[in-house]
Order: structure tokens, then sequence, then C-alpha cells
């Protein structure tokens, strides 16, 4: 075991200014993430700053929306009433991921900072960019089946695995942080999680020491027609090979809004803007949701093994449409659906 300092801070103040002050440093939610990759000899910080004491767990009502704390547990966030009643995408995707015990323990900002990664991540004797930047990407030719279609580059191919992330990239959340010296900023999610580019080592815009306060939900209509679809090798413990999260807003059948994202198939929620922009304003058929996801997946770029995730995403596109229109499933284990759509 390799040594490393613990405290547990009484205010973010302390604690972001701890983390910027050093760069070994990392704040600790629920360690879920963090300290599997201690224990993979992955990550080494030299201190944790345990964050999970801190006043940030609430969610409430706002004038815009709903706010959700970082600290606040997934399990809490999902089954909240708010949540459940107002954005019942969220609560399909929180309960889609990982396992009861985990959600349980897991935090808001942990998983939205949980890394971006693939097995060859966590196996110190294959080259990894993100892991040791420069060493090469060992998916890249090699075992790429759980990998990206979408925005990947020849540095890194690896894919993003939260499922709630792929639900707030849906609902447009804002991510508020605080850094060194108090400043605060607010994100959009679609600019939190980034491409690889020639610098996979970092999977999000936050600055060195930052603090995810909380995360915005704002207002909206979708909450009766929504659903969140994940199709994983098996029923837990499994991260989506694909997944997607659809909303709609209907006048009569007419399509008045639509948002459409999916996991499983970049380095980042995709927003699948190509088959929102083709359906907004169209009838609510199968045919248009077929079309829009065929219209989609015309921009993906496949790897080696994973051509199967294009056939696969189009019909997840179509099902997760067709399971919105219906008003969506959840209170269950989420939205969440096995094997192969049809
Ligand atoms: C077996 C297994 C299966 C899983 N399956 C799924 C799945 O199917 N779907 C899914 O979505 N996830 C899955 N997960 C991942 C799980 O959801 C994440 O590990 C969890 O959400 C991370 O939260 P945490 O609080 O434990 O984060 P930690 O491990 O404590 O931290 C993760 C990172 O976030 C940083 N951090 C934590 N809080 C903050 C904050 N407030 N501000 C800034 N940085 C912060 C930490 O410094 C660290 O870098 C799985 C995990 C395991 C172990
Ligand atoms: S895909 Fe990314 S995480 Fe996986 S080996 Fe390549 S660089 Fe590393």
């Amino acid at each position: 075991m390799r040594p490393f300092k613990y405290s547990k801070a009484d205010d973010a103040g302390t604690a972001i200014t701890r983390v910027s002050a050093n760069a070994g440093a990392k704040f600790l939610g629920g360690g879920t993430n963090l300290i599997d990759l201690m224990k993979e000899d992955v990550l080494h910080p030299l201190e944790l700053v345990d964050i999970t004491r801190l006043k940030y767990a609430d969610i409430a009502k706002t004038a815009t929306g709903v706010t959700i704390g970082s600290t606040a547990t997934n399990a809490i966030t999902a089954n909240h009433e708010l949540i459940r009643k107002n954005y019942p995408l969220l609560s399909m995707a929180i309960l889609a991921g990982a396992s009861a015990q985990i959600r349980n323990m897991a935090t808001n900002g942990g998983n939205l900072n949980q890394r971006t990664r693939c097995t060859y991540f966590y196996d110190v004797a294959m080259p990894c960019n993100k892991r040791q930047p420069g060493s090469g990407c060992g998916a890249l030719k090699g075992i790429n089946r759980n990998h990206a279609i979408f925005g990947w580059s020849e540095k890194c191919v690896a894919v993003y695995p939260s499922d709630m992330a792929v639900a707030l990239a849906a609902l447009e959340a804002l991510v508020h942080v605080e850094g060194k010296n108090n400043a605060k900023r607010t994100i959009e999610f679609a600019d939190y999680h980034r491409l690889p580019g020639d610098t996979p080592e970092k999977d999000n815009t936050l600055q060195t020491g930052e603090f995810i306060t909380s995360i915005d939900l704002p207002e909206n209509e979708f909450a009766d027609h929504s659903y969140y679809l994940k199709i994983r090798e098996r029923s837990s413990y499994a991260f989506a090979l694909v997944s997607v999260a659809a909303a709609l807003s209907l006048e009569g059948n007419r399509i008045k809004q639509v948002r459409i994202a999916l996991g499983g198939v970049a380095h980042k929620p995709w927003r699948a803007a190509v088959a929102e922009q083709w359906l907004t304003g169209k009838e609510a058929t199968e045919a248009n949701f077929r079309a829009a996801a065929e219209a989609e997946l015309k921009n993906a770029r496949p790897l080696e093994h994973n051509q199967f995730k294009v056939a696969m995403a189009k019909k997840a596109i179509t099902r997760a449409l067709q399971g919105a229109m219906q008003g969506g499933v959840y209170g269950l284990e989420g939205g969440a659906e096995n094997g192969m759509p049809k």
C-alpha cells in the first residue's frame, strides 16, 4: 500500500484550499471510483480530502427548477420526490447504474467526475495515454468492442461510463463549481465533459481544485414523456454498451421539443443533435424515430470490434423514444432493459 494523507473537511473553503495547494490531493466522495483506482495501482493521490461531511446534500426547488447538492448520494437523489415527479428521466438513469450498494455510497459530484476509462486504463502493464500521457492507446488497435463510435481521437477511444450524466445532458443541467479564493462559476452540461483530442488525460473542464457544489435542473415539459434505456451485457454491475436518454414534449402527436443523449458511445455524453433537429415539428411516429436515428448514426465512426454499436444505437434511439411516448417506466430497476432492443 502507498501512504497517503487523509482528512475530513468541515467547510468547502478548507477542502478547496487543500486540493488547490497540492497537485497530489483529491476530493474524496463515496470513494467508489477513486479508491477502486488506488487499489488497482492506477492512481496514487498523496492526500484525500473527505468532502462527505460538507453541507451540500440538499435537493430543493428553486425559482427555475430544482437544485441537487453534490454530496447527496445517488440513491437519495434518484428516490427524491422532487426528482421522481419532475425529472423521472434522471431517476431512471441513476437507478440503471451500478448496484444499490454503490448508489448508496456514490455522491452526485463523484458520479460526474468518475474517470472516463477502459480496461486498458486499469491494466498498468498496458500503454494508455489517459493514465500515462504519451504512452500510446492500447485499445485503438486492441480489443475495442466497448469503445467509442463518436468523437474519439487516435489518442483515446474510451467511453464515459456515467448513466446519470446522460440524463443530465438531455435535461441541459448546469454545474455550479467553486475554486480557490471563493471563485464561483457555472458550467453548461454540454461543456462539462470533453472529447479526448490530444489531451485524453483530462476528462472534464474543471480547473485544479475546483469543487462541484450543486447541479441545477432547469424546468422543462418532459416529465410525462421521458425514458432511459440502457443496453448492457448483464443486468447489474455493468456499464452501458449503448444507452439513450430520450425526452419529448408533444402537442397532440406533434413533437414540440425533443432531447436525446447517448451513453456508451463517446468520451462524454453524446447529444444526438442531428436526430433532435430531424424530429422537431414532426409527427411522433415509429417511422420518424427510425429515420432520425438513421440520420444521427450516419456520422458514427466505429472501430474494428464495435460496429454492432451502430445498429444497436439506431434501435435503442427508436425504442427509447417509444418508451418516452408511453411515459416511461420507473420504480423498478429504472428504465433499464437487458439484451438487444427489438
Ligand atoms: C462495480 C461498479 C459498477 C459500476 N457501474 C456503474 C454504472 O453502471 N453506471 C454508472 O453510472 N456508474 C457506475 N459505476 C460508477 C459509480 O457510479 C461511480 O463510482 C460513483 O458515482 C462515483 O461517486 P463517488 O462519490 O464514489 O466518487 P469518488 O470515487 O469519491 O470520486 C470520484 C472522483 O470525483 C472527484 N469528486 C468527488 N466529489 C467531487 C466534487 N464535489 N467536486 C469535484 N470533484 C469531486 C474525486 O476527487 C474523484 O476524482 C460503477 C462502479 C463500480 C465500482
Ligand atoms: S482508450 Fe483511452 S483509456 Fe483506453 S487505453 Fe486508450 S487512452 Fe487509455
